[in-house]
Formats: C-alpha cells, structure tokens, sequence
C-alpha cells in the first residue's frame, strides 16, 4: 500500500466517525414520539406531565419518570378545548395527524451523510495539492478549474496598437461575431480556427481578447501546456468539456495560448508523449465536428509555428494564420501612447525618443517600460514620470535590473572595463555602428559583467556586408582589448563569441556573401518541420568537403576581423586605458564623455554614420 492510499484511508475512517457520531446525536436529540390525544388526556389526568409548550397545532411535552416503552418527549396534535372535553367524555380515542416525521428522518441521514461528503471532498483536495494537481481529483476531465471565462471582456481593439495588419484582418471576424446571420445567409465562410503567430509578448493574447470585446462576446481561454500536465486522457476530455461549454455560450471565442505545447508534430519526438497525442487528436476531432455557423470562434497563438503539427494547419483547421509582429518605430509610439494613459508624464517627455529608442522591444516590454518608470518617478518622489526615468526604464528592460550586490574583486572590475571600452571604442571607429549611448560595469540581469548599450536610430531590414562585418569588429572588441592589456583571454566574451560566429556563419551560408563559396545557400534548417524528413533537423544537402569548406570560410571572416579589431584597439591604446580608468571609478560613462576622452587624447575617431539593425547590448 503505498503512503497515497493510506492518506485517503485516513480521511474515510474519520469522515465514517464524523458519521456515526453525528447521527447519534441527533437522533437523541429527536427522540420524540408522537403520541395520541386521548394517550396525552390520560398522561394529564395521571399528573404525569412534566412540563408541555403549546404551538400553535401542536403540543410538545416532557413525561415525568417515563416507564420502559415510554417516551421522555411526546409530541401531540392540538385540539380545541371544548372539542377535547367532547372527545373524552364519549371516550373516543383521538389521535391527530401529525405532519409526516418522514422529512426529520431523512434530515437525520442527509445532514450526516453532506458532511461526509464535504470531508471527502475536503481530503481529496488536500491529496490533489500534496500531488500537486491544481484543480483536484473531483474535477478529473471538467476543466472547470482551469479554463477561464471571461462573460464581458472589457478590451477594445483601442487597446491593441501597432498591429495594424492584424486587426484589419480579424475586423472580419468580428463582423461575423456580431451578426452571424448575414454571413451564412450569403454563404460565406468564416474560418474556424485563426493562429496568431509571433513572438511573445506582442500582443496576441491582447488582441484575441479585442476581437471577443468587440464582439461583445464571451471569450474562453485555455493554455497549451496546461492541458499536458494532467493524467493520460485527462487533456482529452478537458478539450471535449472546454467545446461542450463553448458551445452553450455561442457565440463565443476560445482561445488557445501556446498552442505549440500541445500541437506539436507527432513523431518527431520519440518518446510518444500519449497524453499529448490523445488531446492533439481530440481538438482535431472536434474543430473538424463543429459548425462555424454555431457561432464559436478558435484562436489560438503561438510563436513556433513551425513546429505545429500539419494536421493543426489544414483546411478547416488553423486554416488562417495572422502575423502579430514587433512593432515599427510608429507602431512603438502607438503602443506607448496607448499605455501612457494612466502614467503622470511630465510635459517635456517627447514619446517618439522612446519609440526611437526601442528598436526590437514588442509590446509588453513597452507597456514593462512605462510601468518601470512610473515606479522610478514614485521612488524618486517626482510629481510626473520625466524623460530619465524613462531612459532608466529603458536600460532596465533591455539589461535587466541593476544588480549592485553582485561584487566583483578588483582584478575583475578591470578586466571588464578594458573590455567594455574595447567595444566602445571599435563601435566609434567603424562606420555605421550603433552609436554607444553608455558603458557601465555595473552588472545586471543574470549574466552580464558590464554592458556597452549601442542603440540604432532607426528601423533597419536589410544589412549589407560591411555592416555585417563591422558588428563583428565591435563584437570581437571585448576580447582583443582584454588580450591586448592582460595578454590573456578569460571567459568573459562567451556571448560575443556566440554572435559573432553566428553572424559569420549566415553570410557564408544565407546571404552568400563568401567570395569563395559563391552565391548559394546552405541554410535550409529554416524550413518548416514538416517539410523536413521528421526527425528535426533536414540533413545537410552538401558535401563533407563544402562543410569543410564553410568552416573555412567562417574562421577566415573571423580572423580577418579580429586583426582589423586589433589594428584598430591598437591605435587607441590610450583612449582605452584613459576610458577604461574612467570607467572604473565612476561605474557608468555615456557615449558623449567617451568621444570627449578619446578625443582629448588625439587617437582616432571616426564616428559612425548611426546606423544599425538592432538593439545591442554586448554583455561583457
Ligand atoms: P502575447 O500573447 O503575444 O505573448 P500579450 O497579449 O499577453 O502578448 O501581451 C502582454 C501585455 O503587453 C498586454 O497585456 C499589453 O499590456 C501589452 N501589449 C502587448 N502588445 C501590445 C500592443 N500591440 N498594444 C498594446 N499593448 C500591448
Ligand atoms: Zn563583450
């Protein structure tokens, strides 16, 4: 017996206790017996009543020393005096109806047996959480506990900005929400199920949502992954239970987050995870038996697509797919208007800095801004959210929170701020780097020692080799100014290293900027799963010697631009040592105070022209 029975065994022994126990009391407490009138008469005449109360129909009493078959309470109808008096002088035997004992005597069981009930329920909720399971062992296959209804949604495509793309194209939907019946009359068809794809925190979530407030009906959620954790043919049944409601509230929305958590390809994995297979084939089975003319809308969200199984993306299925993208600078402006409402700015704040600031940043992490900086206006005790709070929020978000209680020793502090300057210094000299806006060796996040923030000043799409190559350089700059001071690398450039060889990798490979290997691409791992052979990646479709090949390549673009970087930090050695000095006593130095040094000491600065793809912050 394991300890899961004998936990449960507990709970019963004293559930049948609480039982026992509780019916004997009340059946003591009811041990009234209904007796005649004329039996009561007699007990009167005999003076053996103790004590009676009168109700109005009835007559409750207590005997005096009852004998054996005798009750100690009696219970009797009342009867008008004169009617009594009649009665007992022909001697009539009288005894009255009394309302059915029947609804006491079931009281007796039903009353004992509910809190029976509750104690199991009880101990079964206290065995669901010991095992973790949420929602609890009554709740098996009702996936009450975990679906959320919202009757009213209160968000509005209002709410939703810098998608335009996107709501233009759930506008249908919604159109279709609302008045149902002009669609079917005309034949249409509405899709059945729509896939929001993209990264997260862009606001899918958000704008299904939108589409079910603008509708003005309920909206049903549910995540992937939730569905998964349960027990094997748990997640089916949750699938059929979330239909079955949704269809009582139609018209309505479900919605699906991480769909990818449950739709992902079958077979790929191994492993054969049942329990995903089984709910996977329920959710097929039932978006292929239900009727868009009920009025039940599927929208699920995901930012895998690629690894959703094909069955998901057929026709009748997720046959619409809308991308829900990163916002450009004007989408950023929109989505940070939107969530300055409720914030206090201070007139002087210009938003569209913010926006220009943000490159990358998807919607939550602007509204993250927002919220951070109201918060630093609060701390700093300011009537309004100003401009710095806004530029700190920023850096917050893109370098995670300060983390001053992580101490480095002397010797490490160093280091990092050779390094950090030695990325400085080669974004100043390169043409069409990021601009440096501030280099610090104040560690934040998880990883990063020391970062040197580079932000574009503008939405870039395309990239051309120099530039690529020029990213290299202020990548590689980190570890040549720590080899060209220490004369001795150290752990610190992992990341850079990550990039700069990925960077290196996709101009031999994508873009076919490699002399030697040509205009061709070898990258076909882009493909979507399912066009690949089913077990993950597709196998290389070049030969062992072009894989040579490439390698080759990818260390000769490397090289090259680590000796550039070299040249370069070499022919500032004294800005860097300068900088680097400065940098450690004062933690933080801002790209103006950097240009200021090295110009000061005569090296060379060619500033760049400002340009660049994303927001680099090259941890130390
Ligand atoms: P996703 O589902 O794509 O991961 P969410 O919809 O959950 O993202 O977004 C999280 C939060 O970020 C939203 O509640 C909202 O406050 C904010 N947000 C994200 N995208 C937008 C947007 N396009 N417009 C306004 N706010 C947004
Ligand atoms: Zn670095």
């Amino acid at each position: 017996m394991n300890t899961k029975t004998k936990f449960n065994i507990w709970y019963v022994f004293i559930a049948l206790w609480g039982v026992i126990l509780i019916h004997e009391v009340w059946a003591r407490m009811t041990q009234i017996q209904e007796i005649s009138y004329s039996q009561f008469q007699t007990y009167l005449a005999g003076g053996r009543i103790q004590e009676i109360r009168i109700t109005q129909n009835y007559i409750n009493g207590i005997l005096k020393d009852p004998k054996e078959n005798e009750p100690k309470q009696f219970i009797t109808v009342r009867v008008a005096a004169d009617f009594a008096e009649a009665l007992a002088t022909h001697k009539v035997k009288f005894s009255g109806q009394i309302e059915s004992t029947f609804i006491r005597d079931l009281l007796s069981w039903v009353v004992p047996a509910l809190v029976f009930v509750g104690i199991w329920i009880f101990a079964m909720r206290r065995f669901a959480e010991k095992q973790g399971l949420g929602g609890g062992f009554m709740s098996i296959g009702k996936s009450k506990a975990k679906i959320y209804l919202e009757k009213e949604v209160k968000v509005t495509f209002a709410d939703v900005a810098g998608v335009d793309e996107a709501k233009t194209e759930l506008q249908e939907v919604v159109e279709f929400l609302k008045t149902p019946e002009k669609f079917s009359r005309l034949g249409g068809r509405i899709p059945k199920g729509i896939l929001l794809v993209g990264p997260p925190g862009t606001g899918k979530t958000l704008l299904a949502k939108a589409v079910a407030g603008e509708s003005g009906v309920p909206f049903f959620s549910i995540s992937g992954s939730e569905f998964v954790e349960m027990f094997v043919g748990v997640g089916a049944a949750r699938v059929r239970d979330l239909f079955e409601q949704a269809k009582q509230k139609a018209p309505c929305i479900i919605f699906i987050d991480e769909l990818d958590a449950l739709g992902k390809a079958r077979g790929v994995m191994t492993s054969g995870h049942d329990e995903r297979e089984q709910t996977l084939n329920q959710l097929l089975v039932e978006m292929d038996g239900f009727d868009t003319r009920v009025g039940v809308i599927l929208m699920a969200a995901t930012n895998r697509p690629e690894i959703l199984d094909p069955a998901l993306l057929r026709a009748g299925r997720f046959d619409r797919q809308v991308l829900v993208d990163r916002p450009d600078k004007s989408g950023r402006l929109a989505i940070l208007r939107v969530h300055a409402k409720g914030v206090q700015l201070a007139p002087s704040v210009d938003l569209e800095v913010i926006a220009a600031m943000t490159v990358g940043f998807a919607g939550a992490d602007l509204a993250n801004i927002l919220n951070e900086a109201a918060l630093l206006a609060v701390r700093g005790e300011k009537e309004a959210v100003d401009t710095s709070d806004l530029q700190e929020a920023v850096e917050r978000v893109i370098a995670g929170l300060e983390k001053k209680n992580r101490v480095l020793n002397r010797q490490e502090k160093e280091r990092v701020a050779y390094h950090e300057v030695g990325h400085a210094l080669v974004a100043l000299n390169v043409s069409g780097a990021d601009p440096v806006q501030k280099i610090s060796i104040i560690p934040r996040g998880v990883a990063a020692l020391g970062y040197t923030l580079q932000l574009p000043t503008e939405d870039r799409f395309l990239m051309t080799k120099s530039e690529l190559e020029n990213r290299i350089a202020v990548l590689l700059g980190g570890r040549v100014a720590e080899e060209l001071i220490f004369n001795e690398a150290s752990t610190g450039a992992r990341d850079d290293l990550v990039k700069v060889t990925d960077i290196a990798k996709s101009m031999v490979k994508a873009y076919g900027m490699s002399d030697k290997l040509g205009k061709v691409s070898f990258d076909r791992n882009h493909q979507p799963l399912f066009l690949q052979n089913g077990q993950g990646l597709a196998p290389a479709d070049y030969s062992d010697d072009i894989a040579r090949e490439i390698d080759l390549e990818v260390r000769r673009i490397v090289d090259s631009q680590y000796e550039r970087t070299t040249a370069i930090l070499k022919a500032n050695t004294e800005s860097l040592h300068k900088a680097a000095g400065v940098l450690l006593s004062k933690e933080t130095i801002s790209g103006v105070e950097l240009s200021a040094i090295v110009t000061s000491t005569g090296n060379t600065h060619g500033a760049g022209d400002a340009v660049g793809m994303a927001v680099a912050a090259s941890s130390s």
